[in-house]
């Protein structure tokens, strides 16, 4: 699979710089949530999108690289959205748009606590244009970033201003949850959504992901705070060949197989069902803005021998994908170091 050297490039740089938590979901999840909404396409526009399954899957995780690699500014708040700090009792009380939202908060506000809903529905007018225009480059781009977007959405610690348990003493939670949870225990999840749908109020479907996140996160930490409790270092970190704590490749905190096992549990089947719901979102944003654009024929952009060739594979995929399986790709990990962590 061929890779961009900027990928490669924004790795090396992110492995000699230590941040805080890197990605919306791990690498792992995000290149799987953005294979996954592929494989949910109606077939009339998921041939054009199979066709570009690895640029899709590898683009997946831009937007956090531009962020770090590139410490582009305008970047960061497109990722979060620290709802206390917008007051916020419910969607209907919310601004509808960027633009009111800055009117209403301020633009310093919107830079420092986020703005990712206004966003991703900022992205679904770029990317209904990018179709009515069909202009191949730029419906690809903007796809693979809005399946960012709408997955970071999904990850409910993006919703909060204790984004890393960081005002309740419990640092690492977001990195747990959403990259250490899913490499080690995402094997055994059931992916499979149904068909992508047709979402008539878009900003209602917005908010409606960022509320459930949201009350999630708070269940979330106070699964873990409740969990921590009674725990030392000792159990719950991993310790490394050197009998230090283990740090994954970004120098984040490695936890316990036996810690993050007893999370996992009591999470009750939150990581899986949050993938699999980013995954379906992922679909039915792509299919609407599709639909909105008055279902352009995609399959011309494309030669003809291309989709020709992909069609045994794309129909290969589809049957493991009907399993619940995202295969056809090897998803990047960043905890390697479970491997040499021994499992109680
Ligand atoms: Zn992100």
């Amino acid at each position: 699979m061929k890779k961009h050297w900027w990928i490669a490039t924004g790795i090396v740089l992110l492995l000699t710089g230590s941040v805080s938590y890197v990605w919306g979901w791990g690498v792992w999840g995000h290149n799987k949530i953005n294979r996954g909404a592929v494989l949910a396409l109606p077939r009339e526009m998921g041939m054009f999108f199979y066709d570009h399954a690895d640029y899709l899957t590898e683009e997946s995780v831009v937007p956090d690289i531009r962020k770090h690699m590139l410490n582009d500014k305008a970047e960061y708040p497109r990722h979060y959205i620290d709802l206390e700090k917008y007051h916020y009792a419910d969607a209907a009380s919310m601004p509808r748009t960027l633009a009111a939202a800055a009117d209403r908060f301020t633009q310093d506000s919107l830079n420092k606590y986020g703005i990712l809903p206004w966003y991703i529905e900022e992205m679904m007018q770029r990317l209904t244009k990018a179709f009515k225009e069909k202009n191949k480059g730029e419906i690809l781009f903007v796809a693979a970033d809005l399946g960012h977007y709408i997955a970071d959405a999904h990850m409910p610690l993006h919703t909060t201003l204790n984004h890393d348990g960081q005002l309740t003493g419990q640092n690492g939670v977001h990195g747990l949850w959403e990259a250490q949870l899913p490499e080690m225990f995402g094997k055994d999840y059931s992916l499979h959504t149904p068909d992508a749908h047709y979402i008539a109020n878009i900003d209602e479907a917005v908010w409606k992901i960022v509320d459930s996140s949201y009350r999630l996160s708070a269940k979330l930490l106070a699964i873990e705070k409740r969990l921590r409790e009674d725990k030392d270092d000792q159990m719950m970190y991993a310790k490394g060949k050197d009998g230090q704590r283990a740090l994954n490749k970004y120098g984040q905190p490695v936890f316990s197989y036996e810690y993050a096992h007893i999370f996992h549990e009591l999470l009750n089947g939150m990581v899986e069902q949050q993938m699999r719901a980013a995954i379906a979102a992922t679909s039915s944003f792509w299919y609407t803005a599709w639909v909105n654009a008055g279902k352009p024929d995609l399959s011309g952009l494309d030669p003809k021998y291309l989709s020709d060739r992909n069609t045994v594979f794309y129909k290969e995929d589809l049957k493991y994908w009907n399993l619940g399986k995202v295969s056809g790709f090897k998803a990047a990990t960043e905890y390697d170091e479970m491997k040499d962590v021994p499992k109680h």
